[in-house]
């Protein structure tokens, strides 16, 4: 799971230290095998964590060979980071467990690959730096974006979605330019947050650790309005009927967006096999029924 930059590795490797340490054999068999990891990989590691057993190095040196097998699947189970507070992809159920759509879709992926999932809960913010250490991948409804794109792979996308805008009933905000200067309540680090913070002038954009606590000051008049995913925003706004509407973003020119799983970078094995799984489940039915079961029978 715990990545080491293969470049690292090796320059260290030519500095003599790891030989230096007594464990020449397992150093040079990494070595050889990072050298001939490609160079933009071994760049987006550098910043990776190298707390790691010889092992776990020399596992992970051979998953960065391209055409290796993934080292995320070989302990037989696929750790998978979420938040579970974005509804319907993911929330946590009357038993206290993570469930919905993504988990549902990530699950039945895991059954395909024939591995367990085991779900970590956690704040969206971290999901993209804790892939490759805490967790193998991240689903969440999460938004390809370029910039996530520096720090992860994204799988084929899965599903297309587009930012609302949430109101109380009989607000007069209708276009993009009546959101200019206003108070605007997002999920911290999210594409809702991004857009408010960057492409609308003048906000004062007030950032939660959860979707639903921004819709709770947006009923106590504390925000104007909350900017978050259609779906979420179509559930959180049917909680408040009489009170809250959601709009569509296009009304807003946002643009569409789509979400995919987030993978580690590089890892070409593992972003082909959940690939494959994925349009298997799409081609067997599955994904449809998943549809319908957590999003469109809400
Ligand atoms: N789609 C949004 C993003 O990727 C929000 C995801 C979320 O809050 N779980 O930033």
């Amino acid at each position: 799971m715990k990545k080491i930059s293969a470049l690292l590795l090796a320059a260290v490797l030519s500095m003599g230290l790891l030989t230096a340490c007594g464990d020449s054999e397992t150093a040079a068999e990494a070595g050889n095998e990072a050298a001939q990891a490609e160079d933009t990989q071994a760049q987006d590691d550098v910043a990776a964590e190298s707390t790691q057993t010889d092992a776990e190095v020399e596992a992970d040196a051979e998953a960065d060979v391209a055409g290796a097998e993934t080292a995320a699947l070989a302990d037989g189970v696929l750790t998978v980071g979420t938040n579970a507070e974005f509804p319907p992809f993911e929330y946590v159920d009357d038993n206290g467990e993570p469930d919905g759509f993504d988990i549902a879709l990530i699950k039945a992926i895991g059954e395909k690959l024939g591995v367990e999932v085991e779900v970590e809960n956690m704040e969206f913010a971290s999901l993209v730096s804790s892939i490759g250490s805490k967790i193998d991948v991240a689903i969440a409804g999460m938004t390809v974006t370029e910039e996530r794109q520096q720090s992860v792979d994204f799988s084929d996308a899965y599903y297309e979605a587009v930012q609302y805008v949430i109101l109380p009933e009989g607000s007069e905000i209708a276009t993009a330019q009546d959101l200019e200067g206003k108070t605007i309540g997002v999920q911290l680090g999210t594409t809702g947050d991004f857009i408010a913070t960057d492409d609308i002038a003048d906000t004062t954009v007030q950032q939660y650790n959860k979707g639903v606590d921004a819709v709770n000051d947006l009923i106590n008049g504390r925000v104007d309005c909350v900017i978050i995913d259609k779906n979420p925003a179509l559930v959180f706004a049917s909680k408040f009927e009489g009170q809250l509407v959601a709009l569509d973003g296009a009304q807003f020119d946002f643009g569409t967006e789509e979400y995919a799983i987030a993978l580690p970078k590089g890892d070409a094995d593992l972003a082909e096999k959940i690939n494959a799984a994925l349009a298997e489940i799409k081609a067997d039915g599955t994904f449809d029924e998943l549809v319908q079961t957590y999003i469109e029978g809400e």
